[in-house]
Order: C-alpha cells, then structure tokens, then sequence
C-alpha cells in the first residue's frame, strides 16, 4: 500500500479541490465534529448539509478465454499509458454491477462477456476507490483496439507480465486469479509491484 495523506476536509489531496463547497447551497463548507457523528465531517455552516465523501467501485473483468487464458489490455491512455491491465470502469449510477462489468469490457475490448463469480475486491485509498474483480467467460465479440487501448490480448497464468501491470489493485486481482486457477505458480513479491499512480 503506497502512503497516502489525508489533509484539509480529511480526503487525499487530490480530491480536497472538489469538497471545498456545499453542493445544495454554494457556501465554503466546514471540516470538523457534527452531531451524532463519531468522526469529524464536512459540512455546510450556513444550511447544515453534510457532505459524506466515500469511496468510488471501479468494476473491472478477467475475461478468460477457451483456453484459460486471461484477456488484458494495453493501456493507451493515462494513467498507466503502454501498461498492461484488465478491463473496467467506474460505475454509472443508472446500472448494476452486473451490467457495468459486461459494458466496460465491451467498451475497453470488444468482447461480450457473462460475468461469474468474483475474484476479489480491492480497496485502494490514495485513489479513494474500491476494484471489484469479476472472473468472466467470453461468450461474444472480437478483440479490438479502442481509442482507450494499444493492445488487446490473452495471458496465460504463467505468462503474466507482472513488471508491466498498471496499477496495484490489477496486480493483486491477478494475483488472486492465478493462485485460484495455478496454485502451483510463483507470484509477484507486493513490495515490487507496487505502483504509485491510479488505482
Ligand atoms: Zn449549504
């Protein structure tokens, strides 16, 4: 786990620009103890909203192919750009879990997948999110490339290119994966896949 800061409003920096003001009324909202909370809160002095600041679920899929092997995509866009990770997305309000793992994978891949059950769940605090890892059999589409990707291609366990995976939660989700399916096989050492950028 990279280190992570917690600073004014009690969120990563890089979220604190985005809670600076009280989304019902406008007015600068206030950081500190509220009432019937066991924790300090953002909230608005002026109309008494609280403004609950959580974590985002990114929904990501391993799609595996016939034979075993593990669709993943070269990143074409940042962050993690010429990087290898899974599919996946944030989730859209309007939609299921279910539904967004099937659209990003469409998305990101061209592969229409049936997903089934779940590899893991990630959290990841600098990023403030958590990756639900679906385990997915392809049951559609063709690979293809996406304004999002370089590369769209099949790992086997043993072939994946650990040094070369984007982001942590994609390491360890992978991780979990092929201990599931190879137990037999090595896996990378966390502290030298740690990564410091995106989820
Ligand atoms: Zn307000």
């Amino acid at each position: 786990m990279s280190e992570v800061r917690f600073g004014r409003g009690g969120v990563p920096d890089w979220l604190e620009p985005m809670v600076r003001f009280c989304s019902r009324c406008g007015a600068e909202l206030e950081f500190g103890p509220i009432g019937g909370e066991d924790r300090d809160r953002l909230a608005c002095p002026a109309c008494g909203f609280v403004f609950y600041v959580n974590p985002r679920l990114v929904v990501t899929t391993l799609p595996i192919t016939d034979t075993g092997r593990v669709m993943l995509i070269r990143r074409g866009i940042e962050p993690g750009y010429g990087m290898w990770a899974q599919p996946g997305g944030f989730l859209e309000i309007d939609e299921t879990v279910r539904d967004a793992a099937i659209r990003e994978t469409r998305e990101e891949t061209g592969l229409v997948v049936e997903p089934g059950a779940i590899v893991g769940l990630y959290s990841r605090l600098p990023a403030a999110v958590v990756v639900v890892a679906f385990e997915a059999r392809i049951v559609g589409g063709e690979p293809q490339i996406t304004h999002e990707s370089l590369e769209t291609r099949p790992f086997g366990p043993d072939e994946i290119p650990w040094a070369e995976v984007a982001f942590e939660t994609s390491v360890r989700a992978l991780s979990d994966w092929v201990a599931h399916v190879r137990p037999d096989l090595p896996l990378p050492d966390p502290s030298e896949t740690r990564r410091d950028f995106g989820a």
